[in-house]
């Protein structure tokens, strides 16, 4: 007997997950649905993303809500657009053979419109992210009176995003009888409050250790000083053609700067962080699961709820400032049941925190050398060969330009041309790893090392000219900004003159410019709750956000609301779909410069 239907599934659903390949349940699956499937119980799951829990709360929902009724049952919160958009994806299709189920995907960023429709049409599951759904629930758009359950997904990440008033508000929308699902890959304090709030005597139950991570994923570390970590990362992509890899940053800067250097050295790489738009964003995904990338760059929290299959690496480029975030970043490879590797860069300095993750995860890393040049050009040059003996080809296509083609090469040998191919592709690489030195920092190395040089190049540019201060801002050139726009723009916004203002070196997506030290304050204060075409611009001063783990720390501004702007970039959570906060307090708190932008371009 299928094991599904002995926990107690009914065959309509056992025959939609066996067509997905679900041939028994995962180890949360087991133990949380015969609990689930009472309805008496609340419920605290401790268990990782990617461990299927999402048939783990959604299979029992198919035996206790009645799909006669087209109000809504249940209520599913989770932290993030993708997460939503996944989960209300599968369970439609864990669904699709029962009639009636009728699943809403309620999250920012898109059509309210389209999301009320749907709800006045009926449905009985509602799956959200809570800014969107705190709107609809101020809009008096929804009736919970009827709702029996509530899933907190993810709820760790949801409480680091600050969503914790926003679940409270929800919740009290509901009835006091309700079930209370939790889960959470981590239990820290702020979810243990939860759970005492809003759940009564709830069953709890941990998949694996406490934090442990996937058994299937391998976890590296490379040694390495600190200025040579993306001369490291390169040779390791280079030594791996297949690669198919998450980059974790610390902060949307360096996310953005590795990306571009990425790209400008010939890799199938994009960024993926807070300040791109939705469109942006949805871009980005789409062509990093088409396989039109191959590098995926991230943060943290930009990169939650992407579920993507058969990611080959996780490569830490940083680690993360809070080191439960390890298993985070590792889960998005070794997903059902398939293998992956989650490799970490590090100084002498981090060594201590590998140990200490190795502790949370209950797992060795593994020390591994960063591959000399040689060996970089010798797998590089197989991976070539590989790709010329596997290449298709197209006869007909090819055959009419044939004489042509040997025309020109009639006086080379065989091995000539085989050279020549192979040089081709290969003579690039041999010119960059001619003279490359060994990156690996060994025993006697780590003496002398002096990893307070600092991670990312040189300071003194970081710092600005001498009396200046080198600020950051998240707007750039394809905002449609030259230099003289962006003068106007900061002395407009500021008040300040423009002799304040120093070099501006305009980059893609962003911008440095330098302001005297004594007007710093006043930009800070200027560009304060200020949006730039519905974006928050967010200025801090360049190199913060990676020496204090910028993206919920640094010195920025619109300084509280950074991680609403990253909340809103990854979905636009926090604002109306006008474009507003909702917390800046209405039109008081927000200028629109889509117009003020050109104005400044006549001035200056
Ligand atoms: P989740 O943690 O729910 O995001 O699930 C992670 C991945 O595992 C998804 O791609 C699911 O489709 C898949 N999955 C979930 N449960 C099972 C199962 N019992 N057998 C095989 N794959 C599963």
């Amino acid at each position: 007997m299928n094991p599904f239907l002995e926990l107690g599934i009914r065959h309509e659903v056992v025959n939609a997950i066996s067509e997905l390949g679900f041939e028994k349940p995962s180890p949360i699956q087991e133990k949380a649905i015969p609990v689930l499937l009472t309805g008496n119980d609340d419920f605290v799951g401790l268990a990782q993303t990617g461990t299927g829990k999402t048939a783990a709360f959604g299979l029992p929902l198919f035996e206790l809500l009645d799909f006669s009724q087209k109000h809504p049952q249940a209520l599913i919160l989770c932290p993030t657009r993708e997460l939503c958009l996944q989960i209300a994806r599968d369970i439609e299709k864990y669904a699709k053979n029962i009639d009636n189920v009728q699943v809403v995907a309620v999250y920012g960023g898109a059509n309210i419109s389209d999301q009320l429709r749907q709800i006045r049409r009926g449905v009985q599951i509602v799956v959200a992210t809570p800014g969107r759904m705190l709107d609809i629930i101020n809009r008096k758009a929804i009736d919970f009176s009827n709702v029996k359950y509530v899933v907190l997904d993810e709820a760790d990440e949801m409480l680091n995003m600050g969503f914790q008033e926003d679940i409270n508000n929800i919740l009290s929308e509901t009835p006091e009888e309700k079930k209370t699902w939790l889960f959470s890959a981590t239990m820290p304090r702020e979810v243990r409050r939860i759970a005492q709030k809003y759940m009564t005597d709830p069953v709890e139950m941990t998949v694996g250790t406490k934090n442990t991570g996937n058994a299937n994923i391998e976890h590296n570390y490379y040694l390495i000083r600190a200025k040579d970590k993306y001369a490291a990362f390169k040779r390791i992509v280079d030594s791996t053609p297949d690669i198919f890899g998450i980059v974790f940053c610390r902060t949307k800067i360096e996310t953005q700067e590795i990306a571009e250097s990425l790209i400008k050295d010939g890799y199938n790489a994009d960024a993926l962080h807070g300040d791109l738009s939705q469109q942006q964003r949805d871009k980005v995904m789409k062509r990093y699961r088409d396989r039109s990338l191959q590098l995926l760059i991230a943060t943290d929290v930009a990169a939650r709820g992407i579920d993507v299959n058969d990611v080959t690496h996780v490569i830490n480029f940083s680690l993360p400032d809070e080191v439960e975030n390890y298993t985070h970043r590792s889960g998005r490879t070794a997903r059902a049941g398939k293998t992956g590797v989650s490799l970490s860069l590090v100084n002498i300095k981090e060594l201590s925190k590998i140990r200490h993750i190795e502790k949370i995860i209950g797992k060795p890393f593994e020390k591994k050398d960063v591959p000399q040049g040689s060996e970089v050009c010798e797998t590089k040059l197989l991976s070539i060969v590989n790709k010329i003996q596997n290449v298709e080809v197209n006869d007909k296509q090819i055959d009419p330009f044939l004489p042509a083609i040997l025309g020109h090469l009639q006086d080379l040998s065989k091995e000539d041309i085989i050279k020549r191919f192979a040089s081709l592709e290969f003579n690039k690489f041999l010119e960059y790893y001619k003279h490359a030195p060994d990156l690996n920092i060994n025993a006697k190395d780590i003496r002398g090392d002096r990893p307070e040089r600092g991670e990312r190049g040189d300071r003194r540019e970081r710092a600005g000219s001498k009396g200046y201060t080198r600020l950051f801002m998240n707007l750039g050139s394809v905002d449609e900004f030259s230099r003289g726009d962006m003068l106007g723009f900061i002395c407009n916004t500021t008040k300040i003159s423009g002799k304040s203002i120093g070099k501006i070196d305009l980059k893609g997506v962003f911008t440095f410019f330098e302001v005297e030290d004594a007007e710093v304050n006043k930009v800070f204060e200027g560009f304060k709750d200020v949006d730039f075409n519905g974006r928050q611009v967010r200025v801090e001063v360049s190199g913060d956000g990676g020496n204090r783990g910028g993206e919920r720390r640094g010195r920025s501004y619109g300084g509280d609301r950074r991680s609403s702007g990253d909340r809103n970039g990854r979905g636009g959570d926090r604002r109306t779909s006008g474009g507003r906060d909702r917390r800046s307090g209405g039109d008081s708190g927000f200028r629109d410069f889509s117009g003020k932008r050109q104005a400044s371009k006549a001035r200056y």
